[in-house]
């Protein structure tokens, strides 16, 4: 039994974005699940990558909910990533746990690789952080959304 699920586009069905150790699903992994608090204010649209285990879920790409942290951007498979947004046009995010909630500044958005549409995650860093600046992608953390 595969201790992983793969999470595909939601636009073509067959790239794999990712692949989550099934504790994503469980107790070990909830402080890495959030929910997106959505204001009024939020422009951005997000749409979830679909788990494989769904075969039959073809249709319009359902909008999203939920974001799980990941360790780095290696961990994705097949993803694009835009460019560094500017601080006046990047938008912010509202993230929530049992752990409460946080406010991220978006810098980056991700996109399939293949078909690049999106967008499906994003990296990021909490608002009130040090060190404003996280010009260097491997500095941001990075969310999926499902
Ligand atoms: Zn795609």
């Amino acid at each position: 039994m595969s201790s992983k699920t793969i999470y595909k586009c939601p636009f073509d069905y067959k790239t794999t974005i990712i692949q989550l150790p099934v504790d994503a699903d469980t107790e070990k992994g909830e402080k890495r699940r959030f929910n997106w608090v959505k204001k009024d204010a939020d422009e951005t649209r997000f749409v979830k990558c679909q788990p494989d285990t769904i075969v039959d879920a073809k249709g319009d790409a359902e909008e999203a909910h939920e974001f799980y942290q990941v360790d780095s951007f290696w961990d994705f498979d097949n993803v694009g990533v835009s460019r560094h947004a500017k601080t006046e046009d990047g938008g912010i995010i509202h993230l929530a746990n049992g752990q409460g909630t946080q406010t991220f500044k978006i810098c980056r958005y991700l996109t399939c690789g293949e078909c690049d549409k999106g967008a499906i995650g994003f990296g990021g860093y909490p608002i009130g952080d040090v060190d404003e600046n996280h010009q260097n992608a491997n500095d941001l953390s990075y969310f999926v959304s499902f």
